[in-house]
């Protein structure tokens, strides 16, 4: 019931069923209807609804034998927010509430602990007047600090009485300074106030941030849990900390996680103390350990799936508080779905289900490269895996500027509050003094899937001086520092940095991928070094070659150049002559590196005037010639002409792709040409030929691909003479037109590829560098489209355009083939959905490669074969039960095919 109780509700409640009663401490949840209700309301809570909290209340209190704001024997709660994904640190929780003057008194005499019971009050009224009236925590900080420093003590816990007792005045002061009000003694009036509060955290800033970079909507509204405390601050025997149910950084089997003894649950993921390795609870509290051990276990097998939990021990006994499917960095998600399978804990489409693809960009990050040589400078916790480089800024607002100017930047913090969530999006990785793995710094990173080392604790950061020294060196902001997430490694030196290989794990998950999945995955590769990568990585073939470069890399931009300048057809073709040998010699390298395997070449697309001189410059040389009377300035004036004659107000919609062809059918002859000598070439030398598929760009009209294949028809027919290599001519379909009239395309077409970048461009009349530099960020905001189009397909538009053309291009011609080129073919949400539409193939940039694979299994998984294939095998199965019916009788001599 996560949407209705929030996560932390529904599995609170899960766990109770799960590990009985006596492991979970009891509470009621509000329900994120009611947050929705006070939201929609105007921040005015539904009617009814404090009667309801007050009945649950009361049930509560009869379980718990103990009443709220009792002077005796006071009941405690903590009130918790939890919205339908986790946020982790985005909303308020508010421990101890329930106390006051009287009952702190009480609860000393019950407890006969008067130190925990004072522990507990300065703790409510500290988190009650930061979380509920916005009391500074930095003021907390510092009152807590000169407190300390005034009674000559280290650590929190070594606090006497008195001094709580001071620090609780205190608090109450800032809360009275903040509110003009005393802080409030009953206990009715802190529960609404602290509800209040937490439906309040979820249009707080920073969760609006955070909803925003996670695609999380606003609409959902978060669930208030109230629940009875226990209290890990109760001496030696106590304490709280969090488990997972497996390494969370390497997803390595043994549980791992954080501990504070004497301790409540905020301390630990707050950083003032450091906090212990979980498998240190074993010598200081045996029995509570082995209890945890044996309970992740148990709710792994519940959830099928990695565990992320809370828990408190009061006196020996172990309380979990929270557990949820673990967040985790792309190589422990590949590594704990390995490991279930091999577990039996789930099998191999479930485990895929588990892994979020889009993560597993992170596993291809660079790391640092294992031969350099370089200082450590500091070391510090592995929090999140990957290598990063970079300037050194302070603070949030800093590494925003920086990266708005292009630079690379790490953000350097003593610790990372909510606050500082903006410069993680902005920096290339993170790295904090203080903390361990569950420091806020670590789970946001991890969440992010940015480097991240954190409890540095060799560094000294002085944010205010705007300094970070280790070991008698000092930097300062703009200096250059490297960290490498993997290792834990801070360096001084620019480090290497090298690009990953796919490690054992990954290859095994990724050899199950490719069993289950139906759509090819292919990359768009350029160069040989792509090419290379991109089989390395796992492509079954290039469904995208573009082939401008190979005219503008240093010499050939002259030669280029001259051939755009050419008056007469003759003279172009002398020029194209010179070019031929040098692509040739590209191609034959692309077909070396994919032997036996398609290889789709796009012919020139952009117009021609990228490739001669910007028109002011040669202006302006042109002024100069004159005054100076140069011997060259015919040779310019004819260079700006021809820059003239060739300017267009739009180029994107102008002369390009097949547009330019039928004008000047030479450049593609010549490209052509080059292609066919190079398949031949690498046929006769290696013996294997490749699958060559020419693809004309930009194709509006049947006739001019009509046109175009006739031309490479010709050319085949001059260079080859039946040897071996196959040839096939397609088009990529990327203007809405296309797509409309993209039967009588398929009748000139061998194979269909979407070029969803233009297609999106054409499709919505977006021009994609002024949109996504202009109004789209807006566009984002004020919800009219949820994500950019150029990052996921726009299904109900775009995606309608690739299903039509999809489906009438293969009624015309059912063994048309049918991929996908544009960005979209490494995003996973994009892959599923072509995978649905039926295509027969994605191509990406040789990195996503792998993501594209995992993405195209789980969409096999949960979607089954797809709409075309669906309807593929209907017709088969229709054409065999026809022929059962019809016994022994020849099905074609009913005339009918099924
Ligand atoms: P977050 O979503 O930020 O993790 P939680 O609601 O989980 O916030 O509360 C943070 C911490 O407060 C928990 O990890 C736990 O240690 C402590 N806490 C919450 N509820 C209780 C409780 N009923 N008894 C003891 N500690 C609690
Ligand atoms: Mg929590
Ligand atoms: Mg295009």
């Amino acid at each position: 019931m996560r949407e209705l109780l929030g996560g932390k509700g529904a599995n609170v409640a899960e766990m109770t069923r799960v590990l009985g009663e006596e492991r979970v401490p009891a509470g009621f949840t509000i329900t994120t209807e009611a947050c929705v209700a006070y939201m929609r309301a105007e921040r005015s809570e539904p009617d009814g609804m404090y009667e309801e909290v007050a009945e649950a209340l009361s049930r509560l209190e009869h379980k718990a034998g103990k009443k709220l704001g009792d002077p005796d024997d006071p009941l405690l709660v903590s009130v918790r927010s939890g919205a339908r994904e986790s946020m982790p640190g985005m909303m308020d929780t508010v421990l101890n509430l329930g106390m006051n003057d009287q009952s702190v008194e009480g609860l000393a005499k019950q407890t006969d602990n008067e130190r925990f019971a004072w522990d507990s009050y300065r703790r409510f009224v500290q988190m009650f007047g930061n979380v509920c009236r916005g009391v500074s925590g930095e003021s907390i900080e510092r009152a807590i600090k000169e407190q300390k420093s005034s009674a000559g003590v280290e650590d929190d816990t070594d606090l006497s009485v008195d001094d709580l007792k001071a620090l609780t005045d205190t608090f109450k002061e800032l809360y009275r300074d903040k509110t003009d009000k005393d802080f409030p003694q009953e206990p009715m009036e802190q529960l609404r106030q602290a509800i209040r509060a937490v439906f309040d955290s979820w249009l707080g800033e920073r969760a609006i941030e955070y909803r925003r970079q996670n695609r999380i909507p606003d609409e959902w509204g978060t669930a208030v849990n109230v629940q009875q405390m226990v209290f890990g601050n109760k001496g030696d025997d106590s304490g709280s900390g969090v488990a997972f149910s497996r390494n969370e950084v390497t997803g390595e089997p043994e549980p791992s996680g954080d501990f504070l003894v004497n301790a409540q649950g905020e301390d630990v993921v707050s950083g003032v103390r450091t906090p212990k390795d979980i498998a240190e609870l074993k010598d200081v509290m045996p029995e509570a350990h082995a209890a945890l051990m044996d309970i992740l276990a148990k709710l792994e097998g519940h959830y099928e799936d990695m565990q992320d939990t809370e828990f408190t021990v009061e006196s020996g006994q172990l309380f979990m508080l929270q557990t949820r499917n673990a967040k985790r960095p792309a190589q422990a998600a590949v590594r704990f779905a390995v490991d279930a399978v091999e577990e039996d804990l789930l099998s191999r489409e479930q485990a895929i289900a588990t892994i979020d693809a889009d993560r597993l960009d992170a596993l291809l990050h660079p790391t640092f490269d294992p031969d350099a040589d370089y200082a450590v400078l500091a070391r510090g916790v592995a929090a999140s895996p990957g290598a990063a480089r970079g300037e050194i800024v302070f603070s949030a607002q800093d590494a925003v500027s920086a990266s708005e100017e292009g630079r690379d930047v790490i953000l350097v913090r003593p610790f990372t509050e909510a606050d500082d969530v903006a410069g993680f999006y902005a920096a290339k990785g993170v790295l904090t003094s203080e903390g361990g793995k569950a420091s806020h710094a670590a789970l946001v990173a991890r969440g992010m899937g940015l480097p991240c080392v954190s409890g540095a604790s060799e560094l000294v950061i002085d944010v205010a001086s705007g300094t970070v020294s280790a070991d008698g060196t000092s930097l300062a902001a703009g200096d250059l520092i490297a960290i490498d997430g993997t290792a834990g490694i801070v360096t001084l030196d620019e480090v290497e940095l090298v690009d990953p290989e796919v490690n054992e794990h990954f290859e095994t998950v990724l050899g199950w991928c490719d069993e289950l999945r139906r759509l090819g995955v292919r990359a768009n590769a350029d160069t040989t070094e792509d090419a290379r990568k991109a089989r390395e990585f796992g492509a079954e073939g290039i469904g995208l070659c573009r082939t401008e470069h190979m005219f503008s890399v240093d010499d050939r931009a002259q030669k280029m150049r001259a051939m755009i300048m050419a008056e007469s057809e003759d003279e172009r073709r002398s020029t194209l002559d010179e070019l031929l040998p040098l692509q040739q010699g590209d191609f034959e390298g692309l077909f070396e590196e994919m032997r036996g395997l398609p290889v789709t070449i796009r012919l020139l697309d952009p117009p021609l005037h990228e490739f001669l001189p910007d028109g002011e410059e040669v202006a302006q040389k042109v002024e100069r010639a004159r005054i100076e009377q140069s011997d060259d300035l015919e040779e310019l004036e004819r260079t700006l002409a021809r820059i003239h004659s060739l300017a267009e107000t739009n180029p994107m919609l102008g002369t390009r792709g097949v547009r330019l062809a039928i004008l000047a059918p030479e450049v593609y002859e010549m490209q052509v040409r080059a292609v066919l000598r190079a398949a031949k070439a690498v046929t006769e030398r290696s013996g294997d030929a490749p699958t060559v598929e020419i693809m004309i760009p930009l194709v509006t009209y049947e006739k001019e691909l009509e046109l175009m294949r006739a031309l490479v028809e010709r050319v085949a027919e001059e260079e080859l003479d039946g040897d071996g290599v196959e040839l096939r001519v397609g088009t990529m379909i990327e203007l809405p037109r296309a797509c409309f009239v993209a039967d009588r395309i398929a009748e000139h077409a061998d194979f269909f590829s979407f070029g969803t970048n233009d297609l999106t461009q054409t499709a919505l009349g977006f021009s994609r560098d002024d949109v996504e530099a202009g109004f789209l960020n807006r566009y984002m905001e004020e919800k009219i489209v949820g994500r950019s189009p150029f990052e996921t397909i726009d299904k109900p538009g775009v995606g309608w355009l690739v299903r039509l053309a999809a489906w009438v291009g293969r009624e015309r011609k059912p063994e048309l083939k049918l991929g996908i080129c544009g960005e979209h073919g490494g995003d996973p949400d994009s892959v599923v959905f072509f995978h649905i539409a039926g295509l027969d193939y994605v191509s990406c940039s040789p990195f996503r490669v792998p993501i594209a694979r995992v993405a195209a299994a789980q969409a096999a998984v949960a979607h089954g074969p797809g709409e075309l294939a669906a309807a593929a095998q209907a017709a088969i199965e229709a054409g065999q039960a026809a022929q059962e019916a019809l016994g022994d009788e020849d099905p074609g001599a009913n005339g009918g095919s099924g």
